[in-house]
């Protein structure tokens, strides 16, 4: 098997080690001797978005967020062809905000954003940002897994119908909220950056999957020695959990 990724605005949108999603995504592929390939795409650059199994787009501060919109605006009928054609999307905080209707930072500018869905994201002066660790309950199509990452965010983002997850600790889509990210079984939108995927392993191989399902039929995965990984996520969480008290 072979697993084509298109890593979005790789230049632009790559806060807190978002990038790290790729090294993972990499690494388990190239361990079960899956083949991965990784293309990046900036502003302008043409790229036919339906012939990669995964899009990936990372976080970005509301500056670079202004840098690029109108560029994914401009490809929202390929991106919608890439979806249809079950390329899996996974997106990280400013990259998740940017398939709702719009965002409105603190400004009060207004970056348009694709509309693909019907959430939206309004900073709200008169909460906090969302800094901090999270941890949240995601359900992986049915299958209930405990996620933990990191996020700073000032957008609140409201009207998500489907979300990735419950909170169990941290802000999630709104300030104090009670629900993370947004997942419609193609596409996943989170706030977790730390990044993600490092301490998640059942999150990485749940996207391989899915990824790879667009091409290949029945895919199952070499299971691989998580150890280290779920060590490093349990010590995350025990660290959140002290600081509740
Ligand atoms: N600029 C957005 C916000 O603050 C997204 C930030 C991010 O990607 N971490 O809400």
């Amino acid at each position: 098997m072979k697993m084509k990724v298109l890593w979005m605005y790789h230049d632009i949108m790559d806060l807190y080690g978002d990038r790290g999603n790729i090294q993972v995504l990499k690494k388990r592929c190239l361990d079960r001797d899956i083949e991965i390939e990784v293309d990046t795409c900036g502003i302008n650059e043409e790229k036919n978005l339906s012939d990669f199994h995964l899009i990936f787009i990372g976080g970005g501060a509301d500056r670079e967020q202004g840098l690029l919109y109108e560029d994914l605006v401009n490809r929202k009928q390929d991106i919608l062809d890439a979806i249809d054609a079950k390329s899996f999307v996974l997106l990280i905080c400013g990259g998740y905000q940017f398939f709702g209707q719009y965002y409105i930072d603190n400004n009060n500018r207004e970056i348009q954003g694709l509309g693909i869905f019907d959430y939206y994201t309004k900073s709200n002066p008169n909460v906090g940002r969302c800094i901090g660790n999270i941890e949240i309950e995601a359900d992986l199509d049915g299958k209930k897994v405990t996620v933990v990452g990191f996020e700073n965010h000032g957008g609140q983002t409201m009207n998500v119908t489907t979300p990735f997850g419950k909170v169990v600790s941290g802000h999630g889509n709104v300030y104090q909220g009670e629900y993370e990210g947004f997942y419609n079984g193609q596409v996943l939108g989170t706030y977790m950056h730390g990044p993600l995927l490092p301490k998640n392993p059942e999150v990485a191989d749940f996207i391989i999957k899915k990824a790879l399902s667009k091409e290949y039929d029945n895919v199952e995965l070499k299971p691989l020695d998580d150890t280290l990984e779920l060590q490093a996520k349990e010590a995350m969480r025990k660290r959140m959990h002290a600081k509740k008290g």
